[in-house]
């Protein structure tokens, strides 16, 4: 046998980084690979170019956790947003669902995650420390923390310990109704859905 370097497929390695993607299975990244192929090399360098825009210039918003190209995001920066009232939701997909839904005028913290003592991820692993930090200093102005996290097992465990935490700080905390499906995630419920969340959201201290 030679001793030749193996060489990998170019198609072969085009369809398994396709199939990395969530939700694509070996059939559909071999579909996209071909049609990126038939598409040539203007269209390639095209998507290579925002792919790697996205993921190189995209970091966190240093006040919500949004993700931004900019130090803060365009939701902090707009001036006409109530700065009383903080949604906390636990991904950038659940801020753009209640985005979608146009119900809600106050500025967001993202968590990145929720609670699972289970698999691992305490509080420490959430953006929980930037939170507290933001209410003791740009966003001391906050009266009411409407804690948005999926009304999963994690999700209320996560809106529990952020009641508890928050308790006496002055703040009024409540919780989104829970409009949604047991389990259901925020990022996949329909505008209506979310504003009736929201809008039936009860006080969890007093
Ligand atoms: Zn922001």
């Amino acid at each position: 046998m030679s001793e030749e370097p193996r060489r990998v497929d170019p198609i072969a390695r085009l369809i398994q980084a396709f199939g990395r993607l969530p939700g694509v299975g070996e059939k559909s990244a071999t579909r996209l690979a071909f049609f990126v192929l038939r598409q040539g090399s203007a269209f390639a360098e095209d998507l290579s170019q925002a792919l790697l825009d996205a993921t190189q210039r995209i970091g966190l918003c240093e006040r919500c956790m949004n993700l931004t190209d900019q130090p803060q995001c365009s939701i902090c920066l707009d001036a006409r947003r109530d700065g009383t009232v903080l949604c906390v939701v636990e991904t950038v997909q659940d801020l753009r669902a209640i985005e979608r839904s146009r119900e809600f005028q106050g500025r967001y913290h993202v968590l990145h995650g929720a609670l699972a003592p289970l698999e691992g991820v305490g509080p420490e692993d959430l953006k929980i420390k930037e939170l507290l930090a933001r209410l003791q200093g740009i966003d001391a102005g906050v009266e009411e923390l409407i804690i948005a996290t999926n009304p999963s097992v994690e999700g209320e465990a996560t809106a529990l310990y952020l009641q508890r935490l928050i308790a006496g700080a002055g703040l009024k905390v409540s919780r989104i109704a829970s409009g949604l499906p047991i389990g259901g995630d925020f990022e996949y419920a329909d505008p209506a859905t979310i504003s009736q969340a929201l809008s039936g959201r009860r006080q969890m201290n007093s």
